[in-house]
Formats: structure tokens, C-alpha cells, sequence
């Protein structure tokens, strides 16, 4: 069994996390799970961790990231693996999130000597400066569907700030967690600075959210305990960022090459099983080539391959759990009784993993269930519009504002598009979300805060303002 990470040591928790393998179903592996009292030493270790940490200048501690990211470059193959193996993604995308989880460690320890602070001209006169100082204990709270990505989309800025860490990852998905952290502890970084802790969410990554001596915590996960966070956070006005659900909208003008961006369509939403904050899973198709373009996604959708995350052709894993693929299906079954057409998928693969096939509907309207709510699973629903006002109206018609695309080849209505849509990321012609270099976050219920690029930084550090009387 893998011990819970504090203080670079291994202690055995006060209980078993079985780790399935979502696509057989059976036993991968097993990990302690933390107490109460583990939490404890950890954010002690964290805070005994942090003066030195801190105190190290930002040349020194981006030495260890570098040496940090070389290692985990140097495990890629061992990481991807495991990340297909307990999060059922294909390989090639675990591949290209092992790279990506390198690069991040880079890119922030490249960062860390180049964030600093201003020189303002005062009323006063005298010298008038700011410092970004790092918080301290931050608490790194994660989900399952992206495990090591989205915890090094944290830890990352957090360490390259001077920060230390007590990470909890998914129960689901603790394993590249701990991995990462034993690789951290190989590559010099010091004993305490990061702590990794798997255990029960509403025990655990409650405790870490009202912990007194936590001074942020940074949230990925559903909007419903985004919520807890905010509400734990607020008996010591604890810093946050939540980065939480989405229903993101695909906007299609009647311009555009239907079969190439139905193909689009349908990898930028079942990717990743569907399972993704990102997910374009609102299709929003402009009348003219509305049936035309069902017939292509559906297409597209069922010659989507299905499988073995270990195969080299597969696109599509399984769901993470036997749970989160009867959300789906219970989903689909709301969209038939609320009188959306399935134009195809929906249907389980034989076998023990919990495979899905991908579902689209068509005949979709505002105000059904499949429409409003996040799945999290790989189902799509596609809408007509006819005037650029309504596909706006459409795609802001939504709790959410994380992501989302529009095609067309109208360069003047993708500008007047683009700035009319309500979310933190959008893409013109593209799938993309996420760029490292660039900010990626939520409007409206979707979150606070920016994580990557330089904004991240700012979520990791307070600023500090000293004015010097020089007269
Ligand atoms: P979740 O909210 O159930 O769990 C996320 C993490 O929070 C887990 O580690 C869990 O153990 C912990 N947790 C659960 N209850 C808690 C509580 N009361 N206090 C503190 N921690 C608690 O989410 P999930 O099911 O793991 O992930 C899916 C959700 O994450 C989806 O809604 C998805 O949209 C969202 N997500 C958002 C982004 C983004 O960047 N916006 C990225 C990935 C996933």
C-alpha cells in the first residue's frame, strides 16, 4: 500500500483507498487514506517547511523546479501509464499530459524570478514599492479527471512563489499524486514543502479548507463544493480560487466546413470521456446547415474508437466509475423523456470497464435538463439559431462560463462573437482551451481566479506595499 507523503515520510493513514481501474473494473492498487491527525502534521510540516522555503531566493528555488521538471521529463512514459491506468484516459493523451505536467514545471520555475513588484510615484514623494510576498500553507484540492495536470497547474506557482504545499487529490485518482510527490522529494525538494494527503473529500478536503493554519486554498472541482470551500474558507478569510463546472457552448455559423468541424465538434466534447470542465457539450449550430451538421457529428460520434486506453488507436476511454456512468445514462434518458431525438450512442461496451458510447441529440431547446446541466459525461446536445443575437443569447444561457468556441470564417463576426460570450476562455476556430503560457478560469459559477501564465502567480502571493520617507 502507498503511504500518505509528510515530511518526506510515509505514514500509513487511518484507512485503505481501494484504486479501481475504470477500464476493467478491477483492484490497480491501494492507498492509505488520511485522518484527521494526518491532516494535521501535514499542514504542520507544510508551515515548518515554509521559512526556509520561502527564504530561499527565487534563483534558488527555481534551480529545484528545473531539476523537478527535468525528472518528471524523465518519467514521462512511467506517469502516462499510470495516469491511463487509474484515470482510463487513452494513452496518447496521458502521453501528452505527462509532457504538459513537465512543461508546467518549467514554466513556473522560469517564472519565479520574474514576477516582482513596482515603483509608484506617490503624492508624496519618497519611495513607494511592492513586494509579492508568498502566502504560506496553501491547500490544493483536486479532482479526478485531469489528476496530475490539474494538481501541478497548482503546485507549481504555488512552489515557484515560495509557498508550500499539502496537496489532496482525488480518492478516485490518488496515484500520479503521490508519484509526483516521491519524484519532487528525488529532485531536492526539500522534506515538508510538498505533502501529499489522499482521503475522503468531505472529511478531509473539508478539514483542509477550514484549517486555521491554511492561508489559501485553491479548488478544482464541482460548483456544489466549491461552495463548501467558499463557505469553510470564510471563518478565517482565507484566500481561494475555485476552478469549477461547465456547459460549454460550440457556436457554428453556416460558413464553415461542416464535415471538418463536426469531426472538431465531436473530439472537444468526448475527449477525455466527456469528463472535462471544457467539454463543448451545448453544439449550437446556425439553421442552414443544422441538419446537415447532426448527420456529421453523428457520424463523426459513432466512428469515435472506443476502447482500451492502452491501445495506441483509442480515442475514448471509459468513464472513471460505475457511478459516473449511470449519471450519464441517466441523463440520457432524461433528454429522451424530455423530448430530445438520440441520433446516436448511449449504449454500454461489453465487459467488465465502464465503457460508454458517445451520445449526441438532436432537437435540443433551451430550457431542458441536458441543456442546463453539466453531465460530465459524453453527451452533447446540438441547438439551431438562426441570427448571430440568438447564438449569443444561447450560449449565455447557462450558469456557466468556463470555455467555448465559434467557427466561422466572418473575421468581423468572430470579434463581435468572441466579446459577446460570457466565459474565461474562448476559442475562434479551435478546440483549444488551455495554453500554459496564457490565463485559464471561469466566468459567472465556473470560478474565481485565473490559473497559468503569469496571473497564476498572483493568486500565490499577497502583495505588500512599503513606502520609504526619503526626505
Ligand atoms: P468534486 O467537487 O466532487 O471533488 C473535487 C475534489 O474535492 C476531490 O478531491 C474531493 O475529494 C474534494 N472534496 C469533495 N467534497 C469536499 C468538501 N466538502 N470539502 C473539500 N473538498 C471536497 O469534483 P469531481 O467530481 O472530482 O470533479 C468533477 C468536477 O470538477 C466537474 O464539475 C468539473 O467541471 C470540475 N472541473 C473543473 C475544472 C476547471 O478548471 N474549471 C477542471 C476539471 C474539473
Amino acid at each position: 500500500m502507498h503511504g500518505l507523503l509528510i515530511a518526506g515520510k510515509r505514514p500509513q493513514g487511518q484507512g485503505v483507498i481501494p484504486v479501481i481501474e475504470p477500464a476493467t473494473g478491477a483492484s490497480l492498487d491501494q492507498v492509505a487514506s488520511a485522518g484527521p491527525r494526518d491532516l494535521d502534521a501535514a499542514v504542520a510540516a507544510a508551515a515548518a517547511a515554509f521559512p526556509a522555503w520561502s527564504g530561499l531566493t527565487a534563483v534558488a528555488r527555481a534551480d529545484v523546479l528545473f531539476r523537478f521538471a527535468d525528472l518528471v521529463r524523465a518519467h514521462t512514459e512511467e506517469l502516462a501509464v499510470l495516469e491511463a491506468r487509474n484515470a482510463g484516459k487513452p494513452i496518447g493523451d496521458a502521453r501528452w499530459e505527462a509532457n504538459h505536467v513537465a512543461d508546467t514545471l518549467r514554466y513556473y520555475a522560469g517564472a519565479a524570478d520574474k514576477f516582482f513588484g513596482e515603483t509608484i510615484a506617490v503624492k508624496k514623494g519618497g519611495l513607494d514599492i511592492t513586494l509579492h510576498e508568498a502566502l504560506g500553507v496553501v491547500g490544493l484540492i483536486v479532482p479526478w479527471n485531469f489528476p496530475m495536470v490539474i494538481a501541478t497547474w497548482k503546485l507549481a506557482p504555488a512552489l515557484a512563489c515560495g509557498n508550500t504545499v499539502v496537496l489532496k487529490p482525488a480518492s478516485l485518482t490518488p496515484l500520479s499524486a503521490l508519484r509526483l510527490g516521491e519524484i519532487a522529494l528525488e529532485a531536492g525538494v526539500p522534506p515538508g514543502v510538498l505533502n501529499v494527503v489522499p482521503g475522503p473529500g468531505a472529511l478531509i478536503g473539508a478539514a483542509l479548507a477550514a484549517h486555521a493554519d491554511v492561508a489559501k486554498i485553491s479548488f478544482t472541482g464541482e460548483t456544489a463544493t466549491g461552495r463548501e470551500i467558499m463557505r469553510a474558507a470564510a471563518a478565517t478569510i482565507k484566500r481561494i480560487s475555485l476552478e469549477l463546472g461547465g456547459k460549454s457552448p460550440n457556436i457554428i455559423f453556416a460558413d464553415v466546413d461542416v464535415d471538418l468541424v463536426a469531426a472538431e465538434a465531436v473530439g472537444s466534447v468526448f475527449a477525455n470521456a466527456g469528463q472535462d470542465c471544457c467539454a463543448r457539450s451545448r453544439v449550437i449550430v446556425e439553421r442552414p446547415i443544422y441538419d446537415r451538421f447532426v448527420e456529421a457529428m453523428a457520424a463523426a460520434a459513432t466512428a469515435f474508437r472506443v476502447g482500451d486506453p492502452l491501445a495506441e488507436s483509442t480515442q475514448m476511454g471509459p468513464l472513471i466509475s460505475t457511478h459516473q456512468r449511470e449519471r450519464a445514462e441517466r441523463y440520457i434518458e432524461i433528454g429522451r423523456s424530455e423530448g430530445a431525438r438520440l441520433v446516436c450512442g448511449g449504449a454500454r461496451l461489453e465487459g467488465g470497464g465502464f465503457f460508454l458510447r458517445p451520445a449526441v441529440f438532436a432537437d435540443a431547446r433551451p430550457g431542458m435538463r441536458i441543456v442546463g446541466e453539466e453531465i460530465f459525461g459524453p453527451v452533447a446536445v446540438v441547438l439551431p439559431f438562426d441570427t448571430e443575437a440568438q447564438a449569443i443569447a444561447l450560449a449565455n444561457d447557462t450558469i456557466y462560463g468556463l470555455s467555448g468556441s465559434l467557427w466561422t470564417n466572418d473575421l468581423k463576426r468572430g470579434l463581435r462573437v468572441a466579446q459577446a460570450v460570457r466565459t474565461g476562455v474562448l476559442s475562434v476556430n479551435s478546440s483549444s482551451s488551455v495554453h500554459l503560457q496564457a490565463p485559464f478560469g471561469g466566468y459567472k459559477q465556473s470560478g474565481l481566479g485565473r490559473e497559468l501564465g503569469m496571473h497564476a502567480m498572483a493568486h500565490y502571493t499577497e502583495v505588500k506595499n512599503i513606502y520609504f520617507e526619503t526626505t
